[in-house]
């Protein structure tokens, strides 16, 4: 290719506006076919005051939402006249973008009739209707070949802004949760012989080589699908943003957060993060569904819930995204609508601190472990501890000068070289469980041996231990329980040994209840190694505080941080641990910002209104000189103390979230 081609192609990527890079405030009012006839007036007018920058409109699939010309489309009977084109209109006309929704799963009908060989077939060989709308199959015609044209269709009539898949892949249920099976249409047999030389299976059997197999299938026709889309879409137009289900061919990434019981506190911070993380120039879009099920859809979440949701996603780099059924205007459950327009609005006035940003939090969280990674989690969450999700690359851990990789037995070789290189250059490492035997940094513990759970043991905190975690916390606690393996390593020179094992003892009757040992074995190890230090639980303390929550075992992770690591954190906080805290800063290096949200309105299941929390403390060293504290919830400013290059304010009431802004000097 010759330069001014390259040059030229350049020039073309330069000039698609790819709008979508930054979080946006996107509503998806799901339209029913009878929404057609709503008041449009007031739809726009809703839209606009709701705050929202993007919606997600219905466009076509199941229902046409504008007077289609393919024969296989089925038209809104609703509908006067154009409501896409009226609609879009509008929107643009307010500077408010929109994402034309399409829904390929199932197609009416009176058109599954006709085109039997684009239907899904369960394993009993049936077609599946559902309120006359029959399952198409991913493999078949329909989703292979005849979405192209309505798609075409819709994108050379309609200056759509992006384009958004629902219930993508291969379907096996309904929406009673009838489970129906793995397709077993002509196109599925054809298809998976041709990949893999084998039959079809008839049904789900995880032992089976030719049902793993099928899922890889699955997998390589749905990738397969959005790689066709995107070069599809793209080759007309550029600058239109494809939103799905899958990370494959897509720019946004779409999920849903629709559990209202059983879900963690911290469970949307965690999924905005662990998503972002390896999402590249890929946004989320994960939206805060209104309603508490699927067949309860008139039925709203608790508002505060809804507003956990949309806050924890977007203050970790999300989009805030909501989706209700229905237009504003014909909402039955109107709870909390106010509250979702209040925060969206709040991120409208304020974009200029809250666009364009990058986590700034300093402790490395590295995703493993399950309910180990949980409760480290937790313990940062509940400490204040800015901190980021991160993979076990040099990269990914970058700059942060502390790094936690939970449950650290199974790490592989690359892995170990990778952290003793992190280590060695400064860097400060908290593993817990097994040390892993490829692990340069902590080779001086020599391993002895695994005890497995014993009842009846602990974990002795002396007053030298004491004295090292330097925690408050600490004063009143002599030992914390063990609950789980314990990994024996001897403490060999250059290691220093903290806390105590007391092996499991009687427990009972109360007169023997006593123990009458104390082991050497230690339950903190700590080695200095090139210019970094290393520490490891050899137990899952992690897990301890995900079960029982007790606070002993916070405080030695806290304590093992803030000084037997000595992590001089550039982030504290003194306040309840109700308030969760995220640390970002400006792309445009001007500010930084600390986000607080209140979690006190939490009873068990049940989440009300936050009580206020008063006074808390924040102790910043930031990147820049600091000119001034602003709250931009509150409006207000703060007054500033500075010391030793650090910056204390004081914010005097929390009622549910804030943003503390800290403007650099010029
Ligand atoms: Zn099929």
């Amino acid at each position: 290719m010759s330069l001014a081609l390259v040059e030229a192609g350049l020039s073309e990527t330069r000039a698609v506006d790819r709008w979508w890079l930054e979080p946006q405030r996107m509503l998806q009012t799901n339209l029913r076919e009878i929404d057609a006839t709503m008041d449009l007036d007031r739809y726009v007018r809703e839209v606009k005051d709701f705050g929202a920058n993007v919606v997600l409109f219905n466009v076509g699939g199941i229902v046409g939402n504008y007077p289609t010309e393919l024969p296989y489309h089925y038209r809104n009977p609703h509908m006067q006249g154009d409501l896409v084109a009226t609609v879009l209109e509008r929107l643009h006309a307010e500077g408010i973008r929109v994402i034309g929704r399409f829904d390929f799963s199932k197609i009416n009908e009176k058109f599954a009739a006709q085109q039997p060989e684009w239907l899904y077939v369960s394993e009993r060989g049936r077609h599946v209707n559902y309120n006359g709308q029959v399952h198409t199959c991913v493999s078949g015609g329909y989703q292979q070949e005849y979405m192209f044209e309505i798609l075409g269709e819709a994108i050379d009539r309609y200056p759509l802004d992006g384009v958004f898949f629902n219930m993508i892949g291969y379907q096996r249920s309904d929406y009673s949760g009838n489970y129906h099976g793995l397709c077993q249409c002509r196109a599925c047999k054809d298809k998976f012989r041709e990949y893999s030389g084998m039959e079809l299976p008839k049904t789900r059997d995880d032992n089976s080589p030719v049902y793993r197999k099928y899922l890889e299938f699955t997998r390589m026709m749905s990738d397969r699908q959005f790689n066709r889309v995107n070069a599809f879409l793209k080759a007309k137009r550029p600058d239109l943003a494809i939103c799905t289900y899958t990370p494959t061919g897509v720019d946004i990434i779409r999920m849903e957060s629709n559990r209202p019981l059983g879900q963690g506190t911290y469970h949307d911070t965690d999924k905005a993060k662990a998503t972002l993380l390896t999402a590249g120039e890929r946004q989320l879009a994960n939206c805060a569904v209104h309603f508490i099920d699927i067949p309860y859809r008139h039925a709203a979440v608790s508002p505060y819930l809804t507003i956990r949701r949309i806050w924890q996603l977007w203050v970790n780099g999300a989009w805030l995204d909501f989706y209700c059924i229905g237009p504003l205007q014909r909402q039955e459950d109107r709870t909390g609508l106010d509250l979702v327009q209040a925060l969206y609005r709040f991120h409208g006035a304020n974009e200029r601190w809250l666009k364009r940003t990058r986590p700034a939090g300093e402790v490395a969280l590295v995703r493993r472990g399950g309910a180990e990674y949980d409760g480290l989690l937790q313990v940062l969450c509940e400490n204040q501890v800015a901190f980021e999700l991160t993979t076990l690359d040099a990269s990914s851990l970058g700059t942060h000068p502390l790094a936690i990789v939970p449950d650290a037995g199974g790490l592989s070789e690359k892995d170990c070289a990778v952290l003793d290189a992190y280590v060695a250059d400064g860097g400060k490492l908290l593993l817990t469980g097994k040390i892993p035997p490829a692990l340069k940094c902590l080779k001086d513990a020599a391993f002895q041996q695994t005890r497995p759970a014993e009842k009846g043991s602990y974990i002795r905190i002396r007053a030298e231990d004491r004295q090292r975690l330097h925690r408050a916390d600490l004063e009143k606690l002599d030992l914390v329980f063990l609950q789980g393996a314990f990994h024996v390593y001897d403490g060999g020179e250059g290691v220093e040994g903290l806390l105590r094992l007391i092996p499991g003892d009687m427990f009972g009757p109360p007169e023997k209840c006593y123990y009458r040992t104390v082991s050497d074995h230690p339950a903190l190890l700590v080695v200095r190694h090139g210019r970094g230090v290393a520490a490891c639980f050899p137990w899952e303390i992690g897990s301890h505080y995900e079960r029982q929550g007790h606070q002993g075992h916070a405080a030695i992770v806290m304590g093992t941080i803030d000084s037997a690591l000595g992590l001089d954190r550039r982030l504290r906080v003194v306040t309840s641990p109700l308030v969760e805290v995220t640390h970002r800063q400006g792309t445009d290096g001007t500010f930084e910002w600390v986000a607080l949200f209140n979690h006190s309105g939490q009873q068990g299941k049940v989440l009300h209104r936050p009580v206020p929390i008063r006074d808390i403390a924040i102790n910043l060293r930031p990147s820049k000189e600091v000119k001034a504290v602003r709250l931009l919830h509150a409006g207000t400013e703060l007054p500033l103390r500075r010391e030793n290059g650090r910056v204390t304010v004081a914010v005097p009431e929390l009622n549910h979230y804030e943003i503390v802004l800290f403007k650099y000097a010029e």
